[in-house]
């Protein structure tokens, strides 16, 4: 392997590791366990009123990424499509399914299957497959499904849109609270939403240490790092592990330490990982000596509106600015924000089949930040989990191609 291709590895990574064999215990122990309700979450559902009424929480769309990280998404994925779920909706839901039907997972590395929970919580924040997933296993296992309708392609987030949000959490507080069979401390809440805030705060200033120029991450490193973002969220060890990352990206960038040698290009990353292909893709923009510094999908986790003086309303407000939630002008703006703030010289989105939700390059978006702000971009197509739609070479050539445009540029 030449060099500029070598990966760095962070030192805390091994705590992270830790720290994901402890949860998935915690999960593994509440299947069942009558004193440890468990509830399912999507990613950005109401994970703080779930920890608040002591819930376990686990997060399915990890798994769909574990399924994609590890190429095992395709191994099961044609029973969901055998039982009327089509090709073309989210691969995160079809191999999920797919793995519980054929009864093979990675979380088998944990000690679990896909495991069995009290209540199924969504919010369609993000997109409707959400809901369609949980209803599945809801018939499946005889379990209560619950959530939040929440508003999409939203321009101005206006205080009736945060109300109207606001009033299905605090309704869904009351079925939660019977499956718990406990009531929902106030304080218990406030807790979680500022645990959640202060994890937000520090995964954000971990991401944003990325504008420093060597970048000492990638979009890449991202992926794997954001994952007590994700499934520990209100929780006080994803704070103390995002202390222990932040202070060793403020080593690296203190001593110059670039995670890409060489850094002669700065990207920015639009839509879903390729999960299947990530070790892949960091090696190739490498090799070009490209650093993919910053991306929409690393910055959903950060959550600028949570604030545990106002739960419900800020829970709200949070989930409605979520970019995958917003409106192209929004968006447009966010990314052509992002691109200053990091200093980028560019973007690649990705199409992904399966998750038009979270493709943005379907309506003139790459020519609009062409023409209003000068800022180029590639298109590549592929899947989050589904690598029957990504082609290696096709891509290869088109991130090549790019990377020697902006090169000449
Ligand atoms: S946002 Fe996309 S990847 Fe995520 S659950 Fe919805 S369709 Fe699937």
């Amino acid at each position: 392997m030449p060099p500029e291709t070598r990966r760095l590895e962070f030192r805390s990574t091994g705590r992270m590791r830790e720290l994901l064999g402890e949860y998935f215990a915690r999960v593994g122990r509440a299947v069942g366990e009558k004193s440890v309700p468990l509830a399912w979450c999507t990613s950005v559902g109401p994970a703080e009123i779930l920890r608040a009424l002591g819930f376990e929480v686990y997060f399915p769309e990890n798994h769909g990424a574990m399924l994609g990280a590890s190429r095992r998404a395709n191994d099961g994925m044609p029973k969901a499509h055998a039982l009327g779920y089509s090709q073309d909706v989210c691969s995160y839901m079809t191999s999920d399914i797919g793995a519980f039907l054929s009864g093979s997972t990675p979380l088998e590395n944990y000690g679990l299957g896909v495991p069995r929970p009290d209540v199924l919580v969504y919010n369609t924040n993000q997109c409707r497959d959400v809901k369609d997933w949980f209803e599945f296993y809801g018939r499946e296992w005889n379990v209560p499904v619950a959530g939040i309708t929440s508003f999409r392609g939203l321009d101005d987030i206006t205080d009736d849109h945060v109300t109207a949000v606001a009033r299905q959490m605090e309704s869904l507080v009351l079925a939660l609270e019977e499956i718990a069979g406990r009531r929902l401390d106030a304080s218990r809440l406030e807790e979680a939403v500022r645990l959640s805030r202060e994890c937000s705060d520090l995964w954000k200033a971990c991401l944003f240490s990325a504008a420093h120029r060597p970048s000492p991450l990638t979009f890449f490193d991202g992926t794997i790092q954001m994952a007590p973002a994700v499934v520990l969220r209100g929780t006080k060890d994803a704070c103390d592990y995002y202390r222990l990352f932040l202070a060793e990206l403020e080593e690296r960038n203190a001593g110059g330490i670039p995670a890409v040698s060489g850094e002669r290009h700065r990207l920015y990353w639009d839509g879903m990982p390729i999960w299947g292909r990530l070790r892949e893709h960091a090696t190739l923009f490498a090799e070009q000596g490209a650093c993919v510094a910053a991306s929409t999908y690393c910055n959903s986790w950060i959550f600028d509106a949570l604030d545990p003086a106002d739960p419900f309303r800020s829970m709200a407000r949070a989930s409605l600015e979520l970019f995958i939630a917003r409106a192209e002008g929004p968006k447009e703006q966010y990314i052509a924000q992002m691109v200053e703030r990091f200093h980028l010289d560019g973007v690649v989105f990705h199409d992904s089949r399966t998750c038009p939700n979270n493709s943005n390059a379907r309506y003139g978006m790459p020519r609009r930040l062409r023409e209003r702000y000068g800022i180029p971009s590639v298109t590549i197509e592929g899947d989050q989990c589904d690598l029957r739609c990504y082609s290696p070479e096709q891509s290869r050539t088109s991130i090549e191609g790019f990377v020697e445009q902006l090169a000449e540029r």
